[in-house]
């Protein structure tokens, strides 16, 4: 039986992919791994060892763009086509961190990053996503729909069911929307009584 968490507890796979994704807040305009410093800060957050925490030139962008190729499967997640050319970049970034079984004392086997450096942090990334496909989370880390925001969230809803994050104001925002559009849909004389000026 997968591991429970309550509702308001984040596993920490689902804690480790929110956190990479989410060095990206499109909507305040800020991308921590814009910066040498900012990946140094993150690779320090990821990894196990110092001896981990060296990157070469290069190592960055490509951070990045496997970032941003989870965020459109993330995008997928809530509804959106994922574009095939992320799904490319992926695999080739998997030929570069790739993963080894390993088995526990229980004689349950699981993944865990090889290597060293930049790969091993984004073979740790990979890992949770197995993680979270193993306790069913992964299908509920969306990205918001809102294309300027695409901010990582779980959706914590009942029926699956939610788009929006509720950070910056994305679900108040977007519930004004589907109002107005309910408005001008059912702008029928009847409804005008109720609705206020
Ligand atoms: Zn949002």
């Amino acid at each position: 039986m997968p591991p429970q968490h309550h509702p308001s507890e984040l596993s920490p796979a689902v804690r480790l992919l929110r956190e990479f994704l989410n060095t990206r807040e499109m909507a305040a305009g800020t991308d921590q791994l814009s910066s040498a410093e900012g990946l140094s800060a993150w690779l320090a957050s990821v990894q196990g060892s110092a001896a981990d925490l060296e990157w070469v030139p290069g190592d960055r962008e490509w951070v990045v763009a496997v970032r941003e190729a989870l965020r459109d499967v993330l995008s997928g997640h809530n509804g959106a086509a994922v574009p095939p050319a992320s799904i490319a970049l992926l695999n080739r970034a998997a030929g570069r961190a790739p993963l080894v079984a390993r088995w526990d004392g229980a004689g349950n086997v699981t993944v865990a990053a090889a290597g060293g450096g930049v790969a091993a942090a984004v073979g740790r990334i990979w890992a949770a996503v197995v993680a979270a496909q193993a306790e069913g989370t992964w299908p509920r880390l969306k990205a918001c729909r809102r294309g300027d925001c695409r901010w990582i969230f779980l959706d914590q809803s009942k029926n699956h069911s939610a788009a929006w994050c509720t950070t910056a104001g994305c679900g108040a925002l977007m519930k004004a929307r589907a109002y107005r559009r309910r408005r001008a849909g059912a702008g029928q004389p009847a409804d005008r009584t109720s609705v206020p000026p």
